[in-house]
């Protein structure tokens, strides 16, 4: 007898396919506000994956990837079960933010309570009715406002299970990410779930590249783990990924307008000149030096700094000109 699922106070039997609207919270006027998820049951059993997004609500590449997934003829065909949660934070993704109303972060929030405030109840929730029913999960984030992220994998490789799907995503990059106090990858790793934070994109954007890399990236995951046959998703030519274990940001070393000289996916030598900073009446150019070698994965979209602000976020490899061969395929945006 295959054990009962049930999410929101919803029993979902094999085979079938259900919208679930959990009860998060009431706004000032009584609104009543709920999480959608949805829940495919496969009639044979299987792995019990959950895919969420805009945990920070104005990151939404990962709120598109997965209706774009769910479009996909072979979602059809998988073993087990799928939960899909595209928009966690309904308050920020309604406000177009990335926080909660109460400004506090959901994902510094977890494993939450149940008496706790709006946060912590929110992460409470996704907690004991997406995470705690699943075997493994995918948590979709992008870049904040105003910064763009090369699509990447972040996820804690000492688990060898964990390591093999990062690899298994397939993009280029995956860093081996130590885990944030209180977010919920910390919190799901205590529950002994696989989890992996996709990140790609921007904020309030839909960053085509990270969007469709995020689709191919669950499916091979979903393979991967036996939901969907081998191969159902073709990895693609000449396909590698590489892990980074260390990342560092070049920051501004003034104030003032920006100009910069490298993109998303460069390689940079320590020592090398990858912009400038300069005042708008100002003749001198203050030139922005790489501290480190390594290859871009994220850079500040916004042309103006503070002396001090974060512009390139470089990711170190053993060797980077393989690793820039490999992000040269993909169609980046900055
Ligand atoms: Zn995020």
């Amino acid at each position: 007898m295959p054990k009962i699922f049930k999410v929101g106070g919803e029993r979902i039997l094999p085979g079938e396919t259900k919208i679930v609207n959990i009860h998060i919270a009431s706004l000032y006027d009584y609104t009543e506000l709920n999480m959608p998820v949805k829940v495919i049951r496969s009639k044979e059993p299987g792995p019990k994956l959950f895919i969420s997004a805009a945990i920070h609500g104005d990151e939404i590449n990962g709120v598109e990837v997965i209706r774009r997934l769910l479009k996909k003829k072979v979602i059809k065909k998988i073993k087990g079960t799928l939960i899909v949660v595209p928009i966690v934070n309904v308050f920020g993704f309604n406000n177009k933010s990335r926080y909660l109303p109460d400004r506090r972060d959901l994902n510094r929030s977890f494993p939450g309570s149940k008496e706790g405030s709006l946060a912590s109840r929110l992460a409470h929730c996704f907690m004991t009715e997406v995470v705690a029913n699943c075997t493994h999960g995918i948590d979709m984030h992008t870049g904040a406002q105003n910064r763009y992220n090369l699509p990447q994998i972040r996820a804690c490789l000492d688990d060898q299970q964990t390591k093999e799907l990062s690899l298994a995503f397939g993009v280029p990059v995956v860093l081996d990410s130590k885990l944030r106090d209180s977010s919920l990858r910390e919190a799901a790793l205590k529950k002994k779930k696989t989890i992996l934070l996709y990140e790609g994109g921007e904020a309030l954007r839909f960053n085509e590249e990270a969007i469709r890399r995020g689709v191919d990236g669950c499916l091979r995951v979903m393979s991967k783990i036996g939901m969907l046959p081998e191969n159902a998703e073709k990895p693609q030519k000449g396909h590698l990924a590489y892990i980074s274990r260390v990342t560092k940001w070049v920051r501004a070393p003034h104030s003032g307008l920006v100009r910069m000289v490298k993109k998303t996916g460069d390689s940079v030598r320590e020592g090398e000149k990858v912009g400038f900073v300069y005042g708008p009446l100002d003749r001198q150019e203050y030139p922005i030096l790489s501290d480190v070698s390594g290859v871009i994965i994220g850079l500040s979209t916004i042309p103006l700094v503070n002396q001090g602000d974060a512009i390139f976020h470089v990711a170190t490899f053993t060797d980077s000109a393989k690793v820039k061969r490999a992000i040269e395929r993909l169609d980046l945006d900055y």
